[in-house]
Formats: C-alpha cells, sequence, structure tokens
C-alpha cells in the first residue's frame, strides 16, 4: 500500500532527505531537527501507520539496521549508548528515531522530570550542508561496520 504521507513521499523520493542507507524494504534518513547529530529515522518503505502493524521481516529488517547503525554511531560519537525508539507520536508511518545518547536525558519521559513546570521544544533545524557532512560520516561509518562483520 502506498499513501501521500510525507514519510512515503520520502521512501519514493518525491521529497528529498539525507538517506543514510537503504534497501528493498528500509530506508533511513537524518532527522532535520535532530537532538544530537546523527539522529536517523527509519522507515520501512511500504506504509504501514504504526510499528504494531509491521510484519515481522520489516520490524526484523529495521532492527538489525538499528544495531548496525548504533555501533557505527558509537565509533564516531564516542557515546556509551545509541537509542532506539517507535514513539508514533507525529507522522502516522512507522518510524524508529535512533539517537546517539549524549547525555542520559537525552530520551526522557516527563515523568522522571522533578520540577513541575517544563517546557518543551523542538530542536532547531540544521543546516542542509551540516546534514550532508552528518550523513557522510554514518554512511563511512556504515560501510566500516558492514566490513569487519564479514571479516570476523
Ligand atoms: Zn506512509
Amino acid at each position: 500500500m502506498t499513501t501521500d504521507c510525507l514519510f512515503c513521499r520520502i521512501a519514493r523520493h518525491e521529497i528529498p532527505a539525507e538517506i543514510v542507507h537503504e534497501d528493498d524494504e528500509i530506508l533511513a534518513f537524518l532527522d532535520i531537527c535532530p537532538i544530537r547529530p546523527g539522529h536517523t529515522l527509519v522507515i520501512p518503505k511500504q506504509h504501514f501507520p504504526y510499528f504494531e502493524a509491521l510484519p515481522p521481516e520489516f520490524a526484523g529488517a529495521i532492527t538489525r539496521f538499528g544495531q548496525r547503525l548504533a555501533t557505527a554511531m558509537k565509533c564516531i560519537y564516542d557515546v556509551p549508548r545509541v537509542a532506539f525508539l517507535f514513539t508514533g507520536t507525529d507522522i502516522a508511518h512507522a518510524h524508529a528515531h535512533i539517537v546517539p545518547m549524549a547525555a542520559p536525558g537525552d530520551i526522557t519521559s516527563r515523568h522522571y522530570i522533578v520540577e513541575e513546570k517544563v517546557t518543551f521544544k523542538t530542536p532547531p533545524r540544521r543546516p542542509a550542508a551540516e546534514l550532508v557532512e552528518t550523513g557522510e560520516a554514518l554512511r563511512s561509518a556504515l560501510r566500516e561496520t558492514l566490513a569487519e562483520s564479514v571479516s570476523s
């Protein structure tokens, strides 16, 4: 099934995105308003509104790619951990967020915050040139993780 949702249009290359990885099943591209540099979205190329609707092969492909990307992110960003999550709060096309966690609060819940009043904002949109540079760094690191997994 295809639709005109934003992520289907990105998957069809109708809307430009800084693509980190693409194969027959999935597409990974940079979030333009990243929590941290490298914040990537991974989608099935077919339209499934929420992750619980994903057939196992798509869920598996997204998870396996997330593992590869997390390994690459740990190399280039020197972070202790990488977050992988489906939230389904904005675009109704299943997508995993993969975020290098430079600080424990990078992915959190309002319920862990003591202060009563918290103000939220969208992180700033990053310049196109910076996204291209980040994309190249991730693609390069992914090629290295692939080479390592083939040689070991
Ligand atoms: Zn879609």
